[in-house]
């Protein structure tokens, strides 16, 4: 224990650690290493040793079992955390931005009185101080700020860190809370999941996104024979799933999902802030507009200025000559 560790709170997402929790650990590891601290991972978990070896690359972790932390509800979360918090004395306590993160880091920086930053981007140790560098107005603007008291409660904007695959030889502390915990106002009680049979668009490698420039619900089929050709699925700006014309569970975006395929192919999307949001972290990003000063342009690796519709078909029958 030291005033200079790192705290990362490790998100569990029904049973599978979350990819921000990864991303927190690389920011945690280069400002533990600056202040010669170490990284301590939190997990709320009855079996520690099962999502240790994702959670290597802190220094230690630490695992609280309680029933009341299966599912995320703010009361015992806050609960624990203070509890570790307590103990610990970390110098910032770092929370992935999903939407557990966004509920819970002020609700914990309000119980602590401690600053709080959300959205960071960028997080370095400045003499007592750590400078952040934070998102605003969807990614319009950016702030620097120096968050100047211990802990620190920072929400880290995703895709904002690349988890760096180092491993640490953690061993798993498993705790209970010094008194069970209680359930608190806001109870959990189900997931409501996408409806079965609909695709889960966090968990495909390869994207074909659309957004108005798709014109009509009909050009959707073309978009949908790429995808497939690829091996794929189709995922869309708001405006195509405000209109009714793909389920809100294709949602690219602040609104919508967050997405990290490998491919993220752009089509009639003009790249608002909001958009960018869910999508920026994907591997490769080709963006195709009639548009040369689409925004989308500025983030893609690669850029087409044609149309959408022209392309679609053309590159569907390329891709499919070229399997045979
Ligand atoms: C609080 C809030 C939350 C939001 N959340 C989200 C969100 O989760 N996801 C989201 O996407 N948006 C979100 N938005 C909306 C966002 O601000 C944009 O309005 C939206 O992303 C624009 O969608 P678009 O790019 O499809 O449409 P437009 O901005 O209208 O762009 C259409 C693009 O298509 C191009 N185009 C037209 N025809 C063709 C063609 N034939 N071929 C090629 N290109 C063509 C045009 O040049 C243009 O660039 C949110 C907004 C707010 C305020």
């Amino acid at each position: 224990m030291s005033a200079q560790d790192i705290l990362v709170l490790a998100e569990i997402q029904r049973d599978a650690l979350a990819d921000s929790t990864l991303e927190l650990l690389a920011a945690a590891r280069g400002l533990a290493k600056a202040g010669g601290g170490q990284v301590l991972a939190l997990v709320f978990s009855p079996d520690g040793a099962r999502h240790a070896p994702s959670l290597s690359a802190a220094d230690r972790i630490i695992a609280v079992d309680d029933p009341q932390l299966t599912a995320y509800s703010p009361e015992p979360f806050l609960a624990a955390l203070q509890e570790i918090i307590a103990s610990e004395k970390p110098r910032a306590v770092l929370i992935g931005g999903t939407s557990i993160g966004w509920d819970l880091g002020p609700l914990l920086a309000a119980r602590l009185g401690a600053p709080l930053v959300t959205g960071c981007k960028a997080i370095e140790a400045d003499g007592d101080a750590l400078r952040v560098t934070a998102s605003f107005c969807g990614g319009k603007m950016l702030a620097e700020v120096r968050a100047k008291a211990s802990p620190a409660i920072l929400v880290a904007l995703p895709g904002s860190f690349r988890p760096d695959g180092e491993a640490g030889k953690a061993v798993v502390e498993q705790r209970k809370p010094a008194a069970p915990l209680s359930a608190g106002a806001i109870a959990f009680d189900d997931w409501i999941l996408p409806q079965a049979g609909d695709v889960d668009i966090t968990q495909q490698d390869m994207l074909v996104a659309v957004g108005r420039g798709i014109q009509q619900k009909d050009n959707l089929e073309l978009a949908e024979e790429l995808a497939q050709t690829l091996g794929g699925a189709v995922c869309a700006s708001r405006p195509v799933v405000d209109q009714g014309w793909l389920p809100p569970t294709r949602q690219v975006g602040k609104s919508g999902m967050t997405v990290k395929p490998k491919l993220y192919l752009a089509l009639g999307i003009s790249g608002a802030p909001e958009h960018q949001e869910g999508m920026k972290a994907a591997d490769l990003i080709i963006a195709v507009n009639t548009d040369p000063k689409a925004p989308i342009f500025d983030i893609a690796h690669y850029g087409a200025e044609v149309d959408a519709l022209d392309l679609l078909p053309a590159l569907t029958a390329a891709l499919q000559a070229k399997k045979g």
